[in-house]
């Protein structure tokens, strides 16, 4: 039987603005995880008419309703008693979570002191499951009525993941008959249209499993989840539909169940022994950022330069003024020049740069916004990839950065680095070799 959840945030400050609702974000992924649909996300504020009325809704269309906030001793633990209120129960006490949430502040104690307030959190739906908090105060607590599951479970995002991770999780695991196991295909080059339109047909066909594509930031994860009684069997559901994908899909297909395009460069550096360093424009620093991110990135990025202005790219990468004169900053030869200056500065093996028009606007040359070249330069080459890329300044910025990582992971894989939207510098006759031999009197620099 399949499931459905909503979820009831509880904060006046989610509705002012103040803060966004992550709690929401992070018990979303979750429950989707393991084939729980979420249909409603709702938010009240601290007022029990109001948070009385959304689960009165919310209890008749989800059979589970997981509410965040509005259990501590500052909102009068206002979600437990609408909660109780509207399942018709009575709230009790209970020992052993008072004794839980004494040792917390004997812990504590010298920087903050219990008050009789932070007991009333050990007032609970009679009969409730209680989940019990290690990581705050406020228990959490889950029961069943009316048809309905109900989880409650403390605001503050530290402690609400924790809690949603080691308890309600596996209070809601129970509900699933078996195992839901699910493997995700991350996709790079390819937009989340072009895959849908090609997998529709398939999509709407298949039972178990099931096939979702995600549009992230440039890019598109497609998780297969499949259910089956056991682990193992789950496996076998997925492995022939993740073979056909792959097939089907290509080199577009950079990983399955991997963090991300540039921790799939990053192991690939690593396990090559080689080393990257990066020349910026449009991307700001975000391939450096992407790179630093990853633990252990010393042992394999050199190091970046952000070469913004045209006297950088000169001054310090050396780019030659003819290249920036006749062809502009925007230019596949600029951005082989940079690469190839970078790798030179930096004395890194590999270099990638990226050089485009992030927009809002046009460049002074009229090229237009989303126009970005992206190199990668190893000992003997250089490869120039040219992108047209739709979208705000943000999202252009971040898929020239992954393009830059899909550059190297294609080198290092053996793959062709010429897809449609790259081309291959060194095919580009006349311009090109005017910028190779400028660029060649500029190694001395
Ligand atoms: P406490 O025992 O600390 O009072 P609580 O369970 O009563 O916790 P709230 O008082 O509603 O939770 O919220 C505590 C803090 O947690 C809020 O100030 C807010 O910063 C954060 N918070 C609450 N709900 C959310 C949410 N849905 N997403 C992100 N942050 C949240």
């Amino acid at each position: 039987m399949s499931h459905t959840a909503e979820l009831i945030a509880v904060g006046t400050e989610l509705l002012l603005g103040n803060i966004a609702n992550t709690d929401a974000q992070m018990i979303s992924q979750g429950l989707s995880g393991i084939g729980i649909n979420v249909f409603y996300h709702t938010v009240v504020g601290d007022n029990p008419e109001r948070l009385r009325a959304a689960v009165e809704i919310a209890k008749r269309r989800a059979d589970i309703l997981i509410t965040t906030g509005g259990l501590g001793p500052t909102c009068d633990d206002l979600t437990k008693n609408v909660l109780a209120a509207a399942f018709g129960k009575k709230l009790v006490f209970d020992e052993a979570s008072a004794q839980r949430i004494r040792a917390y502040f004997q812990k504590l104690h010298a920087r903050r002191p219990m008050t009789e307030n932070n007991l009333q959190q050990a007032m609970l739906p009679e009969g409730c499951t209680v989940l019990s908090n290690d990581w705050g105060t406020a228990p959490g607590c889950a029961f069943e009525a009316e048809g309905v599951r109900v989880v409650m479970l403390p605001g503050p995002p530290r402690e609400c993941r924790e809690m949603f991770t080691h308890r309600a999780l596996p209070y809601l695991q129970n509900l699933a008959d078996g195992t839901i196991l699910s493997r995700s295909l991350r996709i790079f080059g390819m937009g989340e249209s072009a895959v849908e339109s090609l997998l529709r047909d398939r999509m709407n066909a298949m039972t178990n499993p099931t096939l979702a594509p995600y549009a992230k930031e440039g890019e598109v994860e497609l998780r297969i989840t499949a259910k089956a009684p056991v682990e193992a069997q789950a496996r076998d559901l997925i492995a022939p539909v993740e073979a056909e994908l792959r097939a089907l899909l290509g080199d577009v297909v950079y990983g399955a169940d991997v963090p991300s395009i540039q921790a799939v460069a990053f192991a690939l550096l690593e396990a090559q022994g080689l080393t990257l360093g990066a020349a910026e424009s449009c991307t700001g620093g975000l391939v450096a950022k992407c790179i630093t991110d990853l633990p252990g990135a010393s042992g394999v990025f050199k190091g970046g330069v952000v070469s913004y202005t045209n006297e950088v790219k000169h001054g310090v990468l050396g780019v030659p003024r003819e290249l920036l004169d006749q062809f502009g900053a925007v230019s596949p030869q600029v951005a082989e020049a940079m690469a190839r200056g970078a790798r030179r500065v930096l004395g890194a093996d590999l270099a990638v740069s990226t050089t485009g028009v992030a927009g809002p606007d046009p460049d002074d040359r009229g090229n237009p916004v989303g126009l970005v070249y992206v190199a990668l330069a190893g000992p003997d080459f250089c490869h120039v990839r040219e992108l047209h890329l739709g979208g705000v300044r943000e999202s252009i910025r971040i898929r020239a950065a992954g393009s830059a990582f899909d550059l190297i992971r294609r080198y290092l894989t053996g793959l062709d680095l010429n897809e449609s939207d790259g081309r291959r510098f060194a095919d580009r006759p006349t311009p090109l070799r005017t910028g190779l031999a400028a660029l060649d009197q500029a190694k001395d620099l």
